[in-house]
């Protein structure tokens, strides 16, 4: 063979899903609470509790003993380590932070890692069997993606990329057995599965409420991925909401109301003066998400995108890019505060999460919702 034919890229050489899984096996995780802490404390270890700091660019325990990387290993797998209030399987990995104190890590088997994903981020004691499988699988894709196509040395434990605390944490007797057993039944019936487009794990987002039709991956995240689907179970609890009916277990709709500092502090971070005037949707998908907006400032204008801006108030305040609602109304002038009336929470790409809950309980399965909320995908069961 020569040279140019070597240089090819030959199907047969990428790696297929069953490959890039097996290469996985433990996932790292970032314990983003810990980012830049001057010590760490991790206890159940084999040498009992060890204290943690820094020194210059090794890390020191209470008996003197310095390295440049930490790693403890839980004295029994049954307990695991314990860290800052949580409990983690696997291992701790503590190093000096790029800039800053220490930073901390959980390597961790990545079904264990799937199964922490999940309790953190569904309500456990009222998840549907579907619901939990179809979660399962898209934490379990969403790491494989991240680590093998992006080829990311770390996942971050908070919903930058996926919510995560360590071992699922059910107390309260007979009911919190039941609990653990629908989560185990649906991390064993899953085991294994990703979801796959084109030979590869897809970059399987979800977010807690679409509000009525999720909108496109590239739009949000650029690149191809999820596109835009109706959900019919958000588009209904929408419309009971619009009428006044609206239930107060799950609202679908918010309201905030932007601080005025806030938006100076916005205002100078994109560099357009003291204070934001003026905020201008450019673009809306479909569902009628804000994309682009135009703030124009005191000293100057600039487009960004509102999923920016959402991060740069805070998306606890601003919950979704739905907006339904501004005052001042749109093109007026802002004086004070900007009060926003939304609707649906997160980023509305891919699975919506309380549109898989209602659809499980109207009797999809897992792998229903899964087809339905990433089209195109199929899943694809490999030997973990
Ligand atoms: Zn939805």
């Amino acid at each position: 063979m020569g040279p140019i034919e070597r240089s090819l890229p030959v199907d047969s050489e990428r790696p297929t899903v069953e490959e890039s899984v097996r290469s996985v096996r433990d996932v790292r995780v970032v314990l983003t609470a810990l980012e830049g802490s001057p010590e760490v404390t991790v206890a159940g270890g084999r040498s009992g509790a060890r204290k943690l700091r820094r020194v210059g660019d090794l890390v020191l325990d209470a008996r003197g003993q310095a390295a440049c990387v930490q790693e403890i290993v839980p004295s029994s797998k049954r307990y695991g380590l314990s860290v800052d209030g949580r409990t983690y399987r696997g291992r701790i990995i503590v190093e000096p932070h790029p800039e800053r104190g220490l930073r901390a890590f959980n390597l961790v088997e990545i079904e264990d890692y799937v199964a922490g994903v999940v309790a953190a981020e569904l309500v456990l004691w009222s998840a549907e069997p579907a619901e939990l499988e179809a979660q399962a699988i898209a934490a379990r894709t969403f790491a494989f993606y991240a680590l093998g196509t992006l080829a990311r040395p770390f996942l971050r434990d908070d919903a930058l990329d996926q919510a995560y605390r360590g071992v699922p944490n059910v107390r309260g007797g007979a009911g919190a057995q039941a609990v653990t057993n629908r989560l185990e039944l649906a991390l064993a019936a899953t085991r294994g599965q990703v979801l796959v487009r084109g030979g590869q794990p897809v970059d399987a987002r979800y977010h807690a409420a679409c509000g009525g039709r999720t909108t496109s991956h590239e739009l949000i995240f650029g690149g191809p991925g999820a596109v835009p689907v109706d959900c019919m179970p958000c588009a209904e609890r929408a419309r009971s909401e619009v009428k006044g009916s609206r239930d107060p277990r799950r609202p679908l709709g918010w309201s905030t109301t932007v601080p005025a500092k806030t938006l100076q502090r916005v205002a100078a971070e994109v560099g357009i003066g003291s204070q934001i005037e003026r905020l201008t949707p450019q673009t809306e998908d479909r569902g009628g998400r804000w994309i682009d907006v135009r703030l124009d400032g005191s000293e100057g204008s600039t487009a960004i995108a509102f999923d920016d801006f959402r991060h740069m108030v805070g998306t606890q305040r601003v919950k979704s890019a739905h907006i339904v609602r501004t005052w001042p109304a749109v093109g007026e002038r802002v004086e004070q505060g900007l009060f926003l009336e939304g609707i649906g929470r997160g980023h509305g790409v891919g699975l919506c999460q309380e549109g898989a809950r209602d659809y499980a309980l109207s009797g999809w399965s897992g792998e229903q919702i899964l087809a339905h909320y990433f089209r195109g995908a199929r899943i694809e069961r490999t030997q973990l």
